[in-house]
């Protein structure tokens, strides 16, 4: 097993390095700073909790105790707090996701509602979708026509009966579908998301690598994180990066694309140097990638930059966190946009260092993947 790198946060020469234990209070700052120095400029908002596919490390099979219709975000209330994040708090770039998004029927109306805002300095926040792709082919040109910039299409196995037994829907050919849907829209670089799980797909690291290089695909690799409704997670059963680097390695020859400087971005991305030429990916001045999203054995902690929205209006400033705070209440109370932007203040002030996966003490987060928004 390799050693864990804990990826925490030194303390940063900011202007808002009260530091932890110091007790000194939050500087008078608009931004989502917290406690060590980290600004949080990426939003990620979860659109709903349902999903209509049911990835066994995601969801059980009977699916989970949905969140109540009169709890959930409408459309309105969502863009008004996606609007105090641009606005009054310094967000910068918007993921939606759940859940699975496509599922909400106003998200070309939310897309468009956030592309029309404009950040401090001037510029459209950059908009971004995580999706299981399912009727992606209907909205992806409409999607495109709101404004949304990017993609990320998740898939974790290219064999029919395989992918189906993960998601336990017969799905695979629509989601192909949606995928080529979102480049001719495009929504490109198209990325895909997946996550191996030891006997399952582990032997599809380099398949899914080269039909991704074919198709023009930009394929991220997750580690699988303690998320799971059933609490089945492993540390030691977990498919690795080290493991996926080390099977892509034996087709493809690699070559770490920015050593040292991933900066907040989730995943560390290689350049594939021996991509088959004339791939869709060598379009433009785009090397063919991939990348790994390492949050469990080379987390990233120290360069988060990220904050969180449920689709019940939580903000949690860490997917890992055990507690949220409630602007949902504070909406329909008629709390003012600075009071309601105080309070997200607050909570991003409170964000501890690190997820703390590796921590004896770790608990994993009441609410499953799904329902905090991936
Ligand atoms: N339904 C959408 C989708 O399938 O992309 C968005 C929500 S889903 C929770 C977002 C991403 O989280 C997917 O790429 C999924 O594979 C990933 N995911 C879910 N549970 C996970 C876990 N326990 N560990 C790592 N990734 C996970």
């Amino acid at each position: 097993m390799s050693s864990v790198v804990l990826g925490m946060p030194g303390r940063r020469r900011t202007g808002a390095d009260a530091g932890p234990a110091s007790g000194e209070p939050r500087p008078d700052d608009t931004r989502l700073l917290d406690r060590f120095g980290r600004v949080a400029t990426d939003l990620r908002v979860s659109l709903t909790d349902r999903c209509n596919l049911r990835c066994s490390y995601c969801m059980p099979e009977e699916g989970l105790d949905w969140i109540a219709d009169e709890r959930l975000l409408s459309d309105d209330e969502i863009v008004r707090l996606i609007t105090i994040a641009v606005e009054h708090l310094g967000v910068e770039e918007v993921r939606f996701t759940g859940g699975e998004p496509l599922l909400r029927k106003g998200l070309e109306k939310i897309v468009g509602a956030t592309t029309a805002l404009r950040t401090h300095d001037g510029r459209v926040p950059q908009t971004a979708l995580t999706t299981n792709g399912l009727g992606l082919e209907r909205r992806a040109t409409r999607l495109a026509e709101a404004g949304l910039h990017r993609i990320n299409v998740s898939l974790d196995s290219l064999d029919r009966a395989r992918f189906a037994r993960i998601t336990k829907r017969d799905r695979l050919p629509d989601v192909l579908t949606g995928l080529a849907a979102a480049a001719t829209a495009g929504l490109t670089p198209v990325k895909v998301n997946t996550v191996l799980l030891r006997g399952v797909n582990d032997d599809e690291a380099v398949p899914l690598l080269a039909w991704a290089l074919e198709h023009g695909y930009e394929l991220r690799f997750i580690e699988q994180m303690p998320l799971d409704p059933q609490g089945a997670w492993d540390r030691d059963s977990m498919v690795t990066a080290e493991e996926i680097l080390a099977a892509l390695r034996t087709r493809f020859r690699l070559v770490s694309s920015a050593p040292g400087s991933r900066g907040a971005a989730p995943a560390e991305t290689w350049v594939v140097e021996d991509a088959p030429a004339g791939a869709p990916a060598r379009a433009g001045d785009r090397l063919p990638r991939v990348g790994i999203v390492a949050s469990v054995t080379r987390p990233f902690c120290g360069d988060c930059d990220r904050t969180r929205l449920t689709a019940d209006g939580q903000v949690r400033n860490c997917l890992f966190a055990r507690g949220e705070t409630d602007l949902r209440a504070a909406l329909r109370n008629g709390g003012s946009d600075e009071e309601i932007a105080a309070t997200w203040r607050g909570t991003m002030w409170a964000k501890e260092a690190g997820h703390g996966i590796d921590d004896p003490s770790f608990l994993q987060p009441s609410r499953p993947m799904s329902a905090i928004g991936g």
